[in-house]
């Protein structure tokens, strides 16, 4: 990038105003500290050191640790397997870990990881032999570059890369599956953070296999654009790169010296202009950055098939007096190498893993180098400046390259207000450390940060664990009900098909004989019989109750009414009479005939009772008296063909037309006298 008039005129007005520097970038925020990189750089890398010991921890980065392939007192080589992936490594995110030399497994046990928790891990302890017997392609590849993401990705995986700027994060698992689906590459020569140089200089001495790595990886994945940022203060290196990227499509830029340009957000910005969105990845959008040292270690498993069992490590400090860089084996205590640099005291103090914005201090100085460790810095401790309470002066949100609020982040993290602090988007924090580097109050922000992004990850889990519950108690609410539910379809089931078989059996009956089904009927129809009685007996028993004591056969009488009234009326005297007058001679000679008689008799009986009951007190019933006793000499009359009537029988028959009519005139006599 030329240095055009209006970045020279910038410059010229930061010597008043520093801050003007932030107008040469493109991302928000960001600080300058003192560099010091001159310390480390005065010199050129250092041979390579074999310690007595060699710590190798089954994880080194993001991830889970890898299963064990030796035991104490197998031999390994160089460049040897010696712990394996699980199977299902993508999910896992394992890496294998491989012998840095040849030696004896002394110990697989616990020791302290360089990381700011101080916890342990298992590792396994290699004592070298100091022969440096080494398996050549342990990969086992053919030299020719991969042609498909997959290709690419398994030899990263199995060379146990990870990403060596510092984020540990495996780079198989970061590249994607689909070829086509990264347009842009990046190369990240930033290195931004005050003391480390070792990507400098491996910039300077390994140009052209991080050039070549960078085309391997865009060749394997489809992209067609290879960019490159490399501070500006780093001149030796931009040429060197510059020089190897000459027949490539790699573009070199040049980038403003601040800090943090290294990281990978604020470099695709000053690179692409892009600003990836929140909560979004890089690839999401296309595009993919790996550092350098990445690049150089894909280049070596691609080509030669090595491993990643050593790296390029700075260690300087304002407490050493010959800092260098080295490339340190995997496992090298940090204590070695710091010594190796003429330490101006004995360090008694600990030391740092990265740079002093976002490095942090290791509890044991004897922990091992790791695939992340770039920078190992012996800076004895300062007097601490005393914490003051916030002035509010807003230099923090100034220089923040993420934009977000790290005053109120404080205020809430301070009164562990979690929740305000997480809508704060405190996720996006990258720990960089400008908002505490510009406080002028000394307040440890990133410490309340980092305190604030536990607890808020304890919250999340809680929650989640919350959710599950909850989830699982209502499925199991929706199992009872439905197998309830089940449950009384199937015995309703039951039910229909009981009855289905009871109605189609009765059907087949009925079909079958229906003399079989009539024998049914009857007992209805005899109930039926029975209730019709009931109520003759009943309207019998409400007559009765409503008629004279007197006249207490016309209930009976009216039972057979209907029958009687059938029959002509002059007729029915006519019978009533000839059976009297049988009855009262007893003659009849032909049985038959006499039972007949009898039965009249009988019937002109109850007849005559009735008519007598019912008769009113006008003429009309005297007539009707009358005519009854005219009719009963017309049947007595007309039974004269049967012979059996003999004078006593007439002089009867007359005493009875005589008694019938002195009945009758008594009753009107009577009835007259009651009205
Ligand atoms: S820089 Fe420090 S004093 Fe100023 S507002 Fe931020 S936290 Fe407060
Ligand atoms: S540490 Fe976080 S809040 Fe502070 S400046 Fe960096 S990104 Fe912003």
């Amino acid at each position: 990038m030329s240095t055009s008039l209006t970045q020279r005129l910038i410059q010229k007005i930061a010597l008043v105003y520093p801050v003007a520097k932030r107008w040469l970038y493109k991302f928000h925020g960001g600080v300058f500290p003192k560099y010091n990189k001159s310390l480390s750089l005065r010199q050129p890398i250092r041979p390579q050191i074999i310690p007595d010991r060699l710590i190798l921890p089954l994880q080194q980065q993001v991830g889970q640790q890898a299963e064990l392939l030796v035991e104490v007192g197998s031999y390994v080589k160089k460049n040897q397997l010696i712990a394996q992936s699980h199977k299902d490594a993508n999910k896992a995110l394992v890496v294998p870990v491989h012998a840095p030399t040849s030696g004896f497994i002394e110990a697989i046990e616990d020791y302290a990881l360089p990381h700011a928790s101080g916890l342990k891990a298992m590792s396994i302890v290699i004592k070298p032999d100091h022969k440096e017997i080494a398996i050549d392609n342990v990969l086992k590849v053919n030299g020719k570059p991969p042609t498909t993401p997959h290709a690419i990705k398994e030899i990263l995986f199995h060379a146990g890369i990870v990403g060596m700027g510092g984020a540990g994060f495996p780079s198989y698992a970061k590249l994607p599956k689909e070829k086509g689906k990264i347009h842009t590459l990046m190369i990240n020569g930033a290195e931004c953070e005050p003391f480390i140089t070792c990507d400098d200089l491996l910039m300077q001495t390994k140009a052209h296999e991080i050039i070549q790595g960078a085309v391997m990886v865009a060749e394997a994945l489809g992209a067609d654009k290879l960019l490159c940022g490399i501070e500006s203060n780093k001149p030796e290196a931009i040429k060197a790169m510059q020089v190897a990227a000459a027949e490539t499509l790699v573009e070199i830029h040049t980038v403003q010296t601040v800090y943090p340009m290294g990281g990978q957000k604020q470099l695709i910005q000053e690179l692409t202009g892009i600003e990836v969105p929140y909560k979004l990845h890089s690839v999401d959008l296309g595009l993919l950055m790996m550092n350098v040292a990445t690049y150089a270690a894909i280049y070596d498993a691609v080509t030669f098939g090595n491993p990643v069992t050593s790296r390029l490590v700075t260690v300087s400090g304002l407490g050493l007096n010959s800092p260098f860089n080295i490339q340190a084996l995997m496992g090298t205590p940090f204590a070695v190498l710091a010594n190796a640099a003429q330490p101006k005291t004995e360090i008694n103090y600990p030391l740092v893993m990265g740079g002093p914005m976002m490095g942090f201090q290791v509890q044991d100085n004897q922990v091992p180098v790791i695939k992340t460790t770039n920078c190992i810095l012996a800076n004895p401790p300062e007097p601490i400046e005393m914490q003051m309470p916030c002035i509010r002066c807003g230099e923090c949100m100034d220089a923040c390259p993420v934009n977000l609020l790290p005053q109120q982040m404080y205020w809430y993290s301070q009164s562990h207000e979690f929740e305000k602090v997480e809508k704060l988007n405190i996720a996006d924090c990258i720990e960089c450390g400008c908002c505490s580097y510009v406080c002028p109050s000394h307040i440890p922000l990133v410490q309340y940060y980092r305190h604030a992004k536990s607890e808020i990850k304890v919250m999340q889990e809680e929650a989640k664990a919350a959710e599950l519950g909850r989830q699982r108690h209502e499925f199991r609410l929706a199992r009872i009900e439905r197998e309830k539910l089940e449950r009384e379809t199937r015995l309703q089931a039951k039910k229909d098909a009981v009855k289905k078989q009871v109605d189609d059996k009765l059907a087949q009956a009925g079909e079958s004989s229906e003399s079989a089904v009539a024998p049914s009927k009857k007992p209805s129809a005899a109930v039926a019989a029975a209730r019709a009685a009931a109520a003759r007996r009943l309207a019998k028993s409400k007559s009765a109750s409503t008629t004279d004591s007197d006249d207490s056969d016309s209930g009976v009488h009216s039972a057979e009414a209907p029958a009687q009234e059938k029959i002509p009326a002059a007729r029915r005297k006519a019978i009533e009479a000839a059976q009297k007058a049988s009855e009262a001679a007893g003659t009849e000679k032909n049985p038959k005939t006499a039972a007949k008689n009898a039965a009249m008799a009988a019937a002109k009986k109850r007849a005559l009772a009735k008519k007598q009951a019912t008769e009113s007190n006008t003429q009309a019933s005297n007539d009707r008296a009358n005519e009854t006793a005219e009719a009963t000499e017309q049947t007595a009359a007309a039974a004269e063909p049967t012979k059996a009537v003999d004078d006593a029988t007439q002089d009867k028959r007359q005493k009875a037309i005589e008694a019938a009519r002195k009945s009758a005139s008594e009753r009107q006599a009577k009835k007259q006298e009651t009205n």
